[in-house]
């Protein structure tokens, strides 16, 4: 279901200089000349419009830098005021609101942590009532979709106008390259149902570190996201938070000029266009439907073991009857036919058989560090 709000779109914000989109700036906000001297030197950033810096910080544990609090926005302040950038802080309660607004601060992100939960997105919310100002809301920490548009949607309903999300990745139990998993299906599925909402990414979270920026970030683009928000710090070895992923205004700069903004150029761009975001959701799913088989077969090859161990046989008919006839009135409810249904489980299903024989005849232990 496609969801109507009431937001303008991103080419008619205050700043916009075409796309990306791009918000730059410290993590944090530590001292008034560290801000200042990043500011200066993203105002040379052309494609830079906005200036970021966390000035209360919610970190995973105590004791760590939690932010310079109330001080940094004058901070902010001077430098909308020097370099002419518009400004935008993290937000998680209604204090935070009121004293930004104070501030004349341009834009406020509602964070990860701070987005998973209704009661403080309300509040938040509730803060914003009446106020115009942009607002752009992070993805949950949980990959949960109805969660994200929740928190847009009461933003919405405060009456702002100028609301985004910010794709930032999810925390996962597994452990990959990237701290955070990118789901690139969540803020597609995002699009599909508030197609005007404009959608950023902030690559920086998602990578954890500065080795996979230039590849999530064209990523991002290629995906046709309106935006990105790259963290960048005067000397990022010595930042307070986030040391090991943030870049330099000119490592940014350099970054940049590697992104390709494809620009079909035939003689129906529009539909190009159209066609190449479209195969990049096609790729995406793709990729979805390649792990979903992996973890399956892995789930299979455990029963094998299971079965072989217990002198079990692998057909097990009656089983095998009770997965056919619940998948095909799942796939019949989501408008897929019987033959696509047929073809795909009985080649799953045959995989999976010749994985439990493999471990049934062979004694091959496919997964030994599993029980
Ligand atoms: C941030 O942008 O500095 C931040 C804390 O992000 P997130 O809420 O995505 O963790
Ligand atoms: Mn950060």
């Amino acid at each position: 279901m496609v969801v109507k709000l009431e937001t303008t779109l991103i080419k008619d914000w205050e700043g916009y200089r075409g796309r990306p989109f791009l918000i730059s700036g410290p993590c944090s906000a530590e001292t008034e000349e560290q801000v200042m001297e990043t500011a200066r030197q993203l105002a040379t950033v052309d494609q830079v419009s906005l200036f970021r810096a966390g000035i209360w910080k919610p970190r995973t544990r105590p004791n760590t830098f939690e932010g310079v609090g109330v001080v940094g926005l004058k901070w902010l302040r001077r430098v909308k005021q020097e370099t002419g950038l518009l400004v935008g802080t993290e937000v998680a309660n209604e204090k935070h609101v009121y004293e930004a607004l104070k501030y004349g601060i341009d834009m406020l992100w509602i964070g990860a942590r701070t987005s998973v939960n209704p009661f403080t997105v309300q509040e938040i919310a509730d803060a914003l009532n009446g106020v115009d100002v942009m607002v752009l809301v992070k993805n949950p920490i949980n990959p949960d979709i109805d969660l994200w548009l929740g928190a847009i949607e009461r933003v919405a309903r405060a009456g702002i106008k100028r609301l985004g999300a910010i794709h930032r990745g999810f925390s996962s139990f597994e452990k990959t390259s990237y701290r955070n998993q990118p789901n690139w299906q969540l803020p597609i599925e995002l699009r599909r149902r508030v197609p005007d909402l404009p959608i950023l990414c902030d690559p920086i979270h998602i990578a954890g570190s500065r080795e996979y920026l230039h590849e999530i970030s064209q990523k991002a683009l290629d995906l046709n996201f309106d935006g990105l928000m790259l963290e960048s710090h005067i000397d990022p070895d010595k930042a307070l938070s986030d040391a090991a992923q943030q870049i330099t205004p000119n490592e940014l700069k350099e970054l940049l000029s590697r992104l390709i903004l494809r620009n079909p150029s035939t003689s129906d761009p529009k539909l190009l266009d159209v066609l190449g975001e479209l195969r990049q959701q096609i790729d995406v799913y793709d990729d979805h439907l390649l792990d979903l088989m992996e973890q399956r077969m892995k789930v299979a090859e455990t029963i094998g073991k299971y079965k072989k161990d217990n002198n079990i046989t692998i057909l097990q008919s009656a089983r095998w009857d009770e997965i056919v006839k619940r998948v095909m009135v799942k796939g019949k409810a989501k408008g897929l036919s019987p033959e696509l249904i047929d073809t795909i489980f009985k080649a799953i299903h045959q995989e999976s058989i010749n994985r439990q024989m493999m471990i049934m005849n062979t004694g091959i232990d496919i997964h030994p560090d599993k029980p």
